[in-house]
């Protein structure tokens, strides 16, 4: 291997491995979120509840059966985790099946 190919080979892996380190930072991040609790002065301003079933249709704003987390436009982080951040919580993960009273429609 010439001294150039050397060096380019070494650039490049370089750059790889720091892509594989970002993204698992990425997913660390996600993961390592302390979990939103009731007991948050934030989360019951909100009326935040780890149970979406567990609210009265009629008092959400918008009654719809299947309003949740999962659902809502707000929510961050990969499809299918239970916990996920939330832009309404920042630095804290909340459930995919929760709700809160700033739920909207995902577009
Ligand atoms: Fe859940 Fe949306 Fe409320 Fe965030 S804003 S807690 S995702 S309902």
């Amino acid at each position: 291997m010439s001294k150039i190919a050397r060096r380019k080979f070494i650039q490049l892996s370089a750059v790889a491995a720091a892509g594989c380190f970002m993204q698992n930072s990425r997913e660390a991040m996600a993961d390592e979120l302390p979990k939103l609790t009731l007991d948050d002065p934030m989360a019951q301003a909100m009326k935040y509840t780890h149970d979406a079933s567990t609210v009265d249709a009629a008092s959400r704003v918008s009654p719809a059966a299947d309003q949740n987390c999962s659902n809502c436009a707000l929510i961050q982080g990969a499809d299918g985790d239970e916990w996920r951040p939330c832009q309404i919580f920042p630095g804290k993960s909340v459930n995919a099946a929760g709700w809160c009273s700033v739920w909207a429609p995902q577009a």
